[in-house]
């Protein structure tokens, strides 16, 4: 079997493109990809119209270690965000082949199942004004659907400094959330690496009164020397720090794991060369005591290969999942996604990534102009086009 043709499509959203990746083989099979750009979907076509032809066409779909190490290793320049993506929309779409092949969903090439479900959490549901009272009503709704865990930014526009008032604001949100679910369902606090660190520090105090089961980027994401700092005050509070959306290579996790600087990571396979990368990761991660929650922005196939990862992994801790809150075209794309049900998962039964992609739903929904901007404006509302 040898793959023979790769087919870049994009779906557009009022606030993200999804790139998709049909890959077909030369005896019929057809595996997808797709993530969710961050840095625009352009670069990411730029670079597998350049990486196709020459490290995919006519390759067997099962050497899928050789393919990745190649990728990296050959193109000689360091991979980055860009590559890191492209890399992983090719791998996930050969697990898909493979899986098929085998007639197996892919959870079960990767060492079978560890759970018999999968916990998510809710991300997009705050698509209101910023005052307690409509963040209040949106948290019942999120709760009322099931989930038991949900997370927020409560934190505006802020970026490295916040004036008491902001502050006063944003924990007002977060005790208006709290009070909406109750103390049983877990708040996780985006931060979005807004603050320094002195700022964050004292916003993580005031936040452990909530128990929070996380906080999440809160200084930007070069620095692990200073997240480490954040990290000793945040643990003598009991308070669990969470990173890892912005590192794109294996490599980059070494300085955190070795100053022990998170306690939770939570890397996303379409940006970290795909599901093979994430099981070496997650082994790491393992080493030193840290768990492992998947960064999820993205439509069927990310979310798919993030739970066979979730499925196979001992020391996964939770899904994120947008789809349930947002832009109903994406739920729409593709059939065979479990639903969140009681705040699970349940287990993908057919085999491959478990799904069935509707091309016309992707062509019905062209690419956007999308201007998602976490440090200005009404961000939350993820319409502003
Ligand atoms: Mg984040």
């Amino acid at each position: 079997m040898k793959i023979s043709k790769v087919t870049p499509m994009v779906m557009g959203t009022p606030w993200r493109n999804l790139l998709f990746v049909k890959v077909e083989t030369d005896d019929g099979l057809v595996g997808w990809g797709e993530a969710r750009p961050v840095g625009g979907v352009g670069p990411v076509i730029g670079y597998l119209q350049e990486s196709v032809p020459r490290f995919i066409i006519g390759r067997d779909p099962y050497n899928t270690e050789d393919m990745v190490y190649r990728m990296v290793r050959e193109t000689y320049g360091r991979a980055g965000e860009i590559a890191m993506t492209g890399i992983a929309l090719l791998e996930m779409a050969c697990w898909d082949i493979v899986g098929k092949a085998l007639d197996q969903p892919i959870y079960r090439l990767l060492g079978g199942a560890c759970r018999d479900k999968v916990k998510a959490y809710a991300n997009g549901w705050y698509r209101a004004e910023r005052t307690p009272d409509a963040w209040h009503a949106a948290a019942k709704e999120v709760v009322a659907k099931g989930y038991r865990a949900l997370k927020f930014d409560p934190f505006g526009d802020g970026f490295y400094e916040f004036t008491r008032q902001q502050k006063n604001h944003s924990i007002a949100l977060v005790e208006a959330v709290y009070d909406a679910v109750g103390p049983d369902v877990d708040l996780l606090i985006e931060m979005h690496g807004r603050f320094n660190p002195v700022t964050a520090v004292e916003i993580i105090r005031d936040l452990a009164q909530f128990r929070p089961a996380w906080v999440e980027e809160p200084i930007p994401p070069e620095n692990m020397r200073a997240l480490r700092d954040v990290r000793e005050v945040a643990l003598s509070l009991g308070v669990p720090v969470a990173t890892g959306e912005r590192i794109h290579t294996p490599y980059e996790f070494r300085e955190l794991f070795e100053l022990q600087a998170a306690d939770i990571i939570q890397t996303d396979l379409t940006h970290f060369g795909g599901i093979m990368n994430m099981k070496k990761l997650a082994g790491t991660a393992e080493m030193n005591y840290v768990i492992v929650a998947p960064h999820n922005v993205g439509g069927p196939c990310s979310t798919m290969a993030s739970l066979h990862f979730a499925i196979s992994t001992p020391n996964f801790m939770i899904q994120e999942y947008f789809n349930d809150f947002a832009d109903p075209p994406v739920k729409a794309v593709a059939k065979g996604v479990p639903e969140v049900v009681d705040g699970y998962f349940s287990l993908p039964t057919a085999p491959g990534l478990g799904i069935e992609i509707d091309e016309d739903i992707i062509r019905a929904n062209p690419q956007r102009e999308t201007d998602f901007n976490l440090f200005s404006g009404e961000w939350q509302l993820r319409d502003l086009k």
